[in-house]
């Protein structure tokens, strides 16, 4: 499902990542994880591994408009506000919150460009799977199954914090979560994940 996005919000939208991608060294623009990529750091441990059942069930629900979103539980009456709670500005649709949302794309401008892959982060017009399909193309066959799992990670981390902020009213900002992404990243790396950490290889 497409959102359109009023002008207005847009010319709101300046991510702290995309300010600091204008200095002159814009691949630094996500510090904490190129000082510490530590879910990079477990390359070659473990076996391969699937992502959890779980997650990709909940990306499965994602894809398929399944997930109780605040615009699809206004939409069946549960509840008065459709808004997002990422960003409290528009709906939070499936795709607007797994892809369209400021605070989405912050986040991914942030992992991506540590990758100085920040180019391919989504836009405010993307649906997920189209951006999804769109950028995983881009790589090569091994990198996009560790892509695959990097999408499901980030998605089921922002599903994590807009429950944490329905359910216990304690929100995080961006590098907070990026912080949790990296924890995550590093148990799925572990626990045998072993994909995720091919793109150690796109580090320049
Ligand atoms: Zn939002």
């Amino acid at each position: 499902m497409r959102h359109d996005v009023p002008v207005r919000v847009r010319l709101v939208y300046l991510p702290v990542c995309q300010r600091r991608a204008t200095t002159p060294a814009p691949l630094r623009i996500a510090p904490s994880l190129r000082e510490r990529p530590s879910f990079l750091a477990h390359a070659g441990c473990g076996r391969h591994a699937p992502p959890p059942p779980k997650v990709k069930f909940f990306f499965w629900l994602g894809l398929h408009g399944r997930l109780w979103t605040s615009e699809r539980r206004a939409r069946h009456g549960l509840q008065q506000s459709p808004t997002c709670v990422l960003c409290d500005q528009l709906d939070e649709t499936h795709d607007h919150l797994l892809a369209a949302c400021v605070y989405t794309r912050e986040v991914w401008l942030c992992i991506l460009s540590t990758f100085a892959l920040g180019h391919l982060t989504p836009t405010a017009d993307d649906t997920l799977l189209e951006w999804w399909l769109r950028t995983r193309a881009r790589f090569h066959d091994d990198l996009q199954k560790a892509f695959d799992t990097l999408v499901l990670l980030v998605s089921w981390m922002l599903w994590k914090e807009r429950n944490r902020r329905v359910f216990d009213d304690d929100p995080s900002p961006a590098t907070t979560l990026l912080d949790r992404v990296k924890e995550e990243a590093d148990s799925w790396i572990a626990a045998g994940f072993r994909s995720l950490a091919a793109f150690a290889s796109l580090v320049p």
